[in-house]
């Protein structure tokens, strides 16, 4: 240019979402991330998802929304009436509409790189077609993925449904296993044939994706993160919960942003905050997992026996199960029950002393990062492995045992409440919470572990090579939020 000034262009990243929330909140997350370092994002949701989702303010001045038809526009996932039905036509349709997507987008503009969700690995093809960097984004830990690779590789059976479920299997770099401990999804039973298939594929083509990125931290499971960069290009770059809760570095991140459900903010955060420090324990089994009328029965009178004071998250759905005169007995006395509520700033809270939980992965990322000792339990997908890391690799938490039957009785959801929330283990296991919690946010900041993954890997598709990165001290939106930033030369 004359006046001695060039245009650099901004690397482009395309972000492919999978329609479930714990898949959505992370991939959002990232995108935060990669916005302030200044790559520009395009997030990628179904026709039915970009619909219904609601972003916020700073998503919504900063990425752009595509969408794509998974084959059904007009009702998702509710639609296709199955989890065969949906995954079939999406398959289907979908690597063909987004091949349609990236043709239209790459007519106007640069696209460098595709970062799909790992649920989705058809569109690591679509992004080859288009020579663009293809990074694949796992939303579960590295040690489930490791065992859905072993499992992808064909060295792990399907788990017998009997008695076997205490022997013990061993695989490279993670702890010694009870069949228990394994994903659900790979159990014999075949009662979710879609999602097992779909967890197990998420591998098949694992060693062509340029980039593997995995929502966990290295210090959290470093063995089995060596062991899997020996195999492909795995790098840590979580936990993906807004920076507020953890490096504070991005200002007006404090929130996902993001809910499927309405919350009750004033309602818990008020209850909450005339309880004394640590006395309260939080409940909740996530967006998905349904409880029996059985299991919500024993864990609604383990609460109550546990005599501390509870904050429960029962779904609407799941409402009518609770025994009849529960909430007269304890609502807004002891405990307080609500459809939802803001998690982080729960578990953020200082009365929180506890978290039952049923373990998803993004509870658990949470928890950990919040420093919030665990009653782990688990109910289904990748929980069971999740809760034995939370008691016995971790040390922040204990499992609550199911019986025979398989329910959790309310003398146990008591015993595992106090020993957390009375004993003197439960004070190790808070010391062993608020390590982990350190070793978190070190890992978001500037020079941790996450944070330089996040650097390499946006390095590795910056269009010029004079277009260093920004950083959270210079990101390069700070020049312009437009498709071009024009920066003097030589000043990069
Ligand atoms: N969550 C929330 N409010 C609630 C209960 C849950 O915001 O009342 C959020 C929680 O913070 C987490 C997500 O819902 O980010 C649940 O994801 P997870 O992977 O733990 O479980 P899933 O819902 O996928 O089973």
């Amino acid at each position: 240019m004359e006046d001695g000034r060039q245009i650099i262009r901004r690397p482009h990243c395309l972000v492919l979402l999978y329609p479930a929330q714990g898949h959505i909140n992370p991939m959002l997350q990232f995108s935060k991330r990669l916005d302030h370092k200044g790559v520009r994002v395009t997030l990628v949701a179904t026709r039915f998802l970009r619909k219904t989702l609601k972003l916020d303010q700073h998503c919504l001045t900063s990425m752009a929304l595509e969408s794509i038809s998974d084959g059904f526009d007009h009702g998702g996932f509710e639609e296709a009436g199955s989890d065969q039905a949906y995954i079939d036509r999406f398959w289907d349709v979908g690597p063909k509409s987004f091949e349609q997507l990236l043709q239209k987008l790459t007519l106007s503009s640069s696209v460098d790189c595709v970062v799909y969700d790992s649920f989705l690995p058809w569109a690591l093809e679509v992004a080859k077609k288009f020579e663009v960097i293809g990074a694949a984004f796992f939303t579960q830990s590295c040690s489930v993925n490791s065992i859905y690779y072993h499992a992808c590789q064909g060295n792990l059976k399907k788990i017998p449904q009997t008695d076997d479920h205490q022997s013990e299997i061993s695989l490279p770099a993670l702890p010694t296993f009870a069949m228990s401990d394994l994903p659900s999804f790979l159990d014999a039973s075949g009662l979710y044939p879609a999602f097992s298939k779909m967890v197990v594929n998420q591998f098949s083509d694992i060693e062509k994706a340029d980039w593997v990125l995995c929502n966990s931290f290295y210090e959290l499971e470093p063995q089995v993160a060596d062991w899997q960069s020996k195999i492909f290009p795995l790098r840590t770059i979580g936990p993906t919960i807004p920076s507020m809760f953890l490096d504070k570095r991005l200002k007006d991140d404090n929130a996902y942003g993001l809910s499927f459900y309405k919350e009750e903010n004033d309602v818990c955060l008020n209850w909450l905050g005339d309880k004394p420090a640590g006395s309260v324990v939080y409940v909740s089994f996530g967006s998905i997992a349904s409880l029996n009328n059985d299991q919500m029965e024993e864990l609604a009178w383990g609460l109550k026996d546990s005599e501390s004071y509870f904050l429960w998250i029962v779904r609407e759905p799941e409402k009518p199960k609770l025994p009849k005169n529960f909430l007269d007995i304890s609502q807004n006395k002891q405990g307080l029950v609500i459809t939802w509520c803001p998690q982080l700033q729960v578990l953020d809270h200082e009365a929180v002393g506890c978290f039952v939980t049923h373990c998803g992965w993004n509870s658990t990322l949470e928890a950990v990062s919040l420093g919030v000792p665990m009653v782990a339990v688990p109910q289904w997908t990748d929980q069971p492995t999740n809760a034995k890391y939370i008691k016995d690799v971790w040390k922040m938490g204990v499992k609550a045992e199911a019986d025979e039957k398989g329910i959790v009785r309310r003398e146990t959801v008591k015993k595992c409440i106090q020993e957390v929330m009375q004993s003197e283990r439960g004070k190790e296991m808070k010391r062993n919470a608020m390590k982990w919690k350190s070793l978190a946010a070190k890992a978001c900041d500037e020079g941790g572990s996450s944070n330089k993954n996040i650097d390499d890997f946006v390095a590795s598709f910056v269009p010029s090579a004079k277009c260093t990165l920004g950083g959270a001290q210079n990101p390069i939106n700070t020049f312009s939020n437009e498709q071009n930033a024009t920066v003097a030369s030589g000043s990069l």
